[in-house]
């Protein structure tokens, strides 16, 4: 049993239509588990099918949610895409507040859904909008440079999908988009979805340190990326590839230790189920379900010294105020349940959820 303040998952991707066929539904099984890991809330991706891009299909997913989501805040991110038309009337919702949040998300590489904004020029001009309006919402990255990945993924050797999609392409794309964001005078948050990649915390650091940066930048970990590793495709494969892809156990180490220096704003999961057998296909889609690791993952921070203090900072208060979402802190106690990974086939942090690891660094 582990007590802690009622978690906001920022990052939560629920599915739609692409899996009609499963049933319970995505959607049903992330509030099932978000419920019994004692989540305050949940904010969506814009991706699943049908893009969460327009007013109509936000209002239509809300609603839908509705079902499942008892009290459970839901929220979504509205999505940005090539069509400068559909990013205006974006902008005007997160100013709205239509999603419940007051967020937009840009994929800068193609992952689930092919949303990607690709091209250099338009990612710029999409700066630029938000400068010249004015805009203070939190815009959300995936940041990965299709130009830095290295070789072909080959789903007969699995760790080639975290050779391809270097860590280095992650890098690039941060400092090629903040350098984009100065430029068009952004003043919202700019926030940095699943950092898979230290060197990415260091260049933040460093350009906060030398006061350059005219707008505050958040920096988002994931469970995987800093509790998993290279090590975990000798025991899953590909049914452990993800966007950005796990590191080496170095990395991942260096990633841990930075959370608990209290370098990061925010956990989110990027809880991102597929049916198993799409995982143990030939072309295996990425993402993971995570939502069921909550109580662990606090738990495993908590041994490794995490203070509870800076634990409710970053699973709650900071992305409260940060989404605007006016939610109370609430303590709860919770027994981390592994049979909520029943439902999705599998268990992705089954090497270290048996709770003795203690992390020692040396
Ligand atoms: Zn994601």
């Amino acid at each position: 049993m582990v007590s802690y303040t009622k978690p906001i998952d920022p990052h939560v991707h629920f599915r739609g239509e692409e899996y009609k066929y499963v049933n319970p539904s995505f959607l049903e099984l992330g509030f099932r588990d978000a419920r019994r890991a004692g989540l305050a809330g949940v904010l969506e991706q814009p991706n699943p099918e049908r893009w969460l891009t327009e007013e109509v299909v936000v209002e239509d997913r809300l609603e839908q949610g509705e079902e499942y989501r008892c009290n459970i805040h839901h929220g979504i991110h509205v999505g940005l895409t090539n069509n400068f038309e559909q990013v205006i009337r974006a902008l005007d919702m997160v100013n709205r507040g239509v999603g419940r949040s007051n967020s937009d998300k840009t994929f800068y590489t193609h992952s689930t859904g092919n949303m990607g904004i690709l091209d250099p020029d338009i990612q710029k001009h999409i700066w630029w909008m938000k400068g010249v309006t004015g805009y203070r919402g939190v815009s959300i990255g995936h940041f990965e440079d299709e130009q830095k990945f290295v070789g072909d993924f080959d789903y007969r050797d699995p760790i080639s999908h975290s050779q391809r999609q270097t860590p280095e392409s992650e890098l690039v794309q941060v400092e090629r988009q903040i350098r984009s964001a100065k430029d068009g005078r952004f003043r919202g948050t700019f926030y940095i979805a699943h950092v898979s990649n230290p060197d990415t915390v260091d260049y933040i650091e460093r350009e906060r340190g030398m006061g350059k940066l005219p707008f505050s930048v958040v920096l988002e970990a994931t469970f995987h990326h800093i509790f998993l590793n290279t090590d975990d495709y000798k025991i899953h494969g590909n049914k452990v590839k993800m966007n950005p892809p796990l590191r080496t156990p170095r990395l991942q180490e260096r990633l841990l230790e930075y959370v608990l220096a209290g370098k990061f704003g925010v956990i989110g999961t990027d809880h991102a189920p597929h049916p198993v057998e799409r995982k143990n296909s030939d072309s295996p889609p990425s993402g993971i379900p995570a939502l069921p690791f909550w109580p662990k993952g606090i738990e495993l921070l908590i041994k490794n010294g995490m203070s509870e203090e800076d634990l409710a900072d970053l699973t709650f208060h900071n992305a409260n105020s940060l989404f605007r979402l006016r939610l109370k802190p609430r303590i709860i106690e919770v027994e981390y349940d592994p049979t909520l990974w029943d439902a999705y086939g599998w268990n992705p942090f089954s090497r270290i959820d048996g709770g003795s690891m203690g992390l020692s660094f040396s």
